[in-house]
Parts: C-alpha cells; sequence; structure tokens
C-alpha cells in the first residue's frame, strides 16, 4: 500500500504566526485526543504525531487499519509552502467565475498551467502571488482563486499522514480564533498515483522541497521516488 497525506493549510498566518499557532494547533489536537503528546517517527520525514483515543473524532469515517500504520502521524509544516493535491484541474475567477483549464485533451499541462507555475514560483520567492483572469483582467491571489482539487499557499499547514478524510468541520480552531470562521483549505495528496506532467513542472527550488515532500519513504521507496524524482 502507497502512503498519502492530506493537508489543514491555514492560509492567513503569516510568518511570523506560523510556529506559535502550529503550537496551538498541535495542543489542541493533543488536548482534544485526537493525537498523542509524544512526537515520534511516525511520518516519513522528522517527527510527528500518532493519532490518540478520538483519532476518529477528526475524521468522516474512522478506520481501523490506521493505528496499526508505520507511517499514521500528524506533523505541523512552518514556512513558506505551495500545499499542492495531486495535479490540478481547473481554477476559477472569484470575480467573473470563469474557469480556466490547466490540461489539455490529453491531460497535459497546457499554457494556462505553466503561466500559473511561473506565479507560484513568483510567490514562492516572496513575490506577492497575483495572477490575472484571462477573462476580467483582474489580478487574482493564489489563494483567492477557486482550485479544483483544491490547493493552497502559505506559512501554516497541518499534515495528515495516512489518515481517513478528514472532516473539515471539526478542523483545529486556534483558541485565539475561536469566534471567527475556520480560514482552513485541505489539499490532499495521494502518494500511490504515478506523479502527472504539471505536478512536475511546478517550478520551486529542489532545496525547499522538503517543505512539502518527504524525501524518502522506509515503507515504498519505489513508489515514493515517482513523486519526488523530479
Ligand atoms: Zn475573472
Amino acid at each position: 500500500m502507497g502512503d498519502w497525506f492530506q493537508t489543514i493549510a491555514d492560509v492567513e498566518a503569516s510568518s511570523d504566526e506560523a510556529e506559535p499557532l502550529a503550537a496551538a494547533a498541535l495542543a489542541w489536537l493533543v488536548e482534544t485526543g485526537i493525537v498523542l503528546a509524544e512526537a515520534t517517527d511516525c511520518v516519513l520525514s522528522g517527527r510527528g504525531h500518532a493519532p490518540g483515543p478520538r483519532y476518529a473524532t477528526a475524521v468522516t469515517e474512522a478506520d481501523p487499519g490506521l493505528l496499526a500504520l508505520r507511517t499514521n502521524g500528524v506533523e505541523a509544516i512552518t514556512g513558506r509552502s505551495v500545499f499542492y493535491s495531486m495535479g490540478a484541474e481547473d481554477v476559477t475567477c472569484p470575480h467573473c467565475r470563469q474557469v480556466t483549464v490547466l490540461n489539455d485533451d490529453r491531460g497535459h499541462p497546457n499554457d494556462a498551467w505553466q503561466a500559473l507555475s511561473d506565479t507560484i514560483d513568483a510567490w514562492f520567492d516572496g513575490g506577492r502571488g497575483e495572477h490575472p483572469c484571462p477573462r476580467c483582467g483582474h489580478l487574482v491571489g493564489l489563494n483567492e482563486w477557486t482550485w479544483s482539487p483544491p490547493w493552497g499557499f502559505g506559512h501554516l499547514g497541518i499534515k495528515f499522514w495516512n489518515w481517513p478524510r478528514s472532516d473539515h468541520t471539526s478542523c483545529p480552531r486556534y483558541p485565539s480564533d475561536s469566534a471567527t470562521e475556520p480560514r482552513t483549505r485541505a489539499a490532499r495528496c495521494d502518494l500511490r498515483r504515478p506523479t502527472r506532467p504539471k505536478v512536475r513542472q511546478l517550478q520551486v527550488p529542489k532545496d525547499a522541497l522538503t517543505a512539502y515532500q518527504p524525501q524518502s519513504s522506509s515503507q515504498n521507496p519505489q513508489e515514493f521516488d515517482r513523486t519526488v524524482g523530479h
């Protein structure tokens, strides 16, 4: 069986807020019994928190097999990161609702994806990450587009390894923000599926990949290599 992850990203946290919010989110997850307090090697690289006694409250459907997996941890990702789903089908403009398709008839990335990918690169290098809508011309921030499937761009994500689909209504709400709407979005990536060209064309600097792509898998090195080999 291959590994997969889903990330709940806080797309509004600043670089300064990311670390304390990550600590608050993890503390909340421990306190509610969703994860264990002790950090162990239960994620593909680094250390994470294994499912706790009440992990099922955070997912839409409990998976008894999760507890037996070696890779089943939760980790906080901080630092400028692209929280991607496997592939990107299209983006919708929030102003004119124009849907921009990102692939050609054969499923390969098209010019629209390449242009958007360039904007992502610029954002990763510290830019504003605004991309013009081809129809109405508005400059639209990367997080303002409606992505299908969801992508997020920010400084904080909580990554769940091999967990069942998360119940987004119970995603972490930070203590300081309990009165506000959750400002999160979920990105999911299935490492069992071969990498598609459009993902490889996301030209994020190699040394930054550890922010959102672990470099090795003790369980399925061959499968994983397909994802991170480029
Ligand atoms: Zn538009």
